[in-house]
């Protein structure tokens, strides 16, 4: 069985390290808010290039607190327009309602997925305050032209890089473009922990006090409260493991990199459509992705040779249950994507044997 992804391979790489670093929390007697992560803090936003990083409990934190944040400094309030991606994981919509905003659900680029400048600039109303940019699968938002677009209309610009530490647009990587970022640290993103953790990034040294007091209970002084707030931290335990692996992130990410490279030159079945990048982005390659109107007989043909393949996202958020009154919206590019795409397994321990047999059955397969 060739598995989507072999969580316990990846961590078996470094797993001295991982127990030498857990001997160190135990043995510290300090596990939250202590040196390891403030010293993951300041490591992640070196990696960044970004001026500052707030851990928090996990992903949907990172970009909940962060617009919450904005909140609560008058930046935005209830009811103003956030434009996001419709074909994205429901966590970054969650985000935008939780604080009772309300998101603007737009199709993305046919050929990457990603939010489109053009087709944002025609979402943008008086109530627009905000723009999420999703970079989807690893694969960078095109930021020069979504912060022009912001710029020109007085927006925030929050990028979800839950998928995408490590991407960049001319060596600018994800979580130092926009105004603030969140990544998830959830143990399969390409900087995973081994439980849930996230961070925001940022440059707004105001913003990040805010957000680092919110997920403090609303506390910038202990028992002194300037917000109603919430418990979301990053645990000690936690980032002791992310300093492990984030020494290996970029040898990773070369990895997803050549396993790309593999199967884009490699897959040449008509039927398939690969993914698309462009030459400037460097795509991190959390997910591989192919488009194929017959997904389930693919799907079907790699299971019967024992190769596991995953669908993200099979349900669109405005088809959620969840968001059941935005059930008549019809966004037919979006939905299309939902219906068509499958992701091959791909990771930074794939055997390049695996790699092939994967290229082989589907350059086998007919529709
Ligand atoms: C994983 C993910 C999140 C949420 O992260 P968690 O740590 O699971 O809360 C948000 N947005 C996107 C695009 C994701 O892939």
């Amino acid at each position: 069985m060739i598995p989507f992804l072999d969580l316990k391979s990846i961590n078996a790489q470094y797993r001295d390290e991982l127990i030498a670093a857990t001997t160190r929390v135990i043995d510290s007697g300090w596990y939250i808010q202590g040196q390891e992560v403030s010293n993951f803090e300041q490591e992640f936003a070196d990696y960044c290039g970004a001026k500052h990083c707030i851990g928090v409990a996990n992903g949907l934190d990172a970009l909940t607190l962060t617009l919450r944040a904005w909140k609560e400094l008058g930046k935005l309030k209830d009811g103003d327009e956030v434009i996001v991606p419709a074909n994205t994981y429901i966590a970054s919509i969650l985000a935008i309602t939780e604080n009772r905003l309300k998101p603007v659900l737009v199709e993305p680029d046919e050929r990457t997925f990603n939010l489109c400048p053009n087709i944002a600039a025609k979402a943008i109303t008086p109530n627009t305050k905000a723009i999420l940019a999703i970079h989807l699968y690893g694969q960078m938002a095109p930021m020069p032209e979504i912060m022009a677009l912001a710029e020109e209309h007085d927006l925030l610009v929050l990028e979800d890089a839950a998928q995408a530490h490590g991407a960049s647009i001319n060596s600018r990587k994800s979580g130092s473009w926009g105004h603030a970022a969140g990544f998830s640290f959830y143990p399969g993103k390409n900087l995973g922990a081994l439980g849930d953790a996230g961070a925001v990034t940022t440059n707004d040294e105001v913003l990040a006090h805010t957000i680092r007091a919110l997920g403090n209970y609303g506390s910038h002084k202990k028992y002194e409260n300037l917000y109603q707030g919430v418990n979301s931290r990053l645990d000690e335990i936690q980032a002791a493991m992310l300093r492990v692996k984030l020494k290996y992130l970029t040898e990773e990410i070369q990895h997803r990199r050549t396993v790309a490279k593999y199967y884009l030159k490699g897959i040449t079945n008509p039927a398939i459509q690969l993914p698309y990048c462009t030459d400037d982005d460097y795509h991190v390659w959390h997910l591989f992705v192919v488009k194929t109107l017959h997904r389930e007989s693919l799907q079907a043909l790699l299971h019967e040779s024992g190769i596991q393949t995953l669908v993200h996202y099979p349900i669109p958020p405005h088809k959620q249950q969840a968001y059941h009154y935005w059930v008549e919206q019809a966004l037919p590019v979006t939905e299309g994507i939902h219906n068509q795409v499958l992701s091959l397994p791909i990771g930074p321990t794939i055997p390049k044997d695996d790699v092939s047999s994967i290229i082989e059955v589907c350059n086998s397969w007919t529709a």
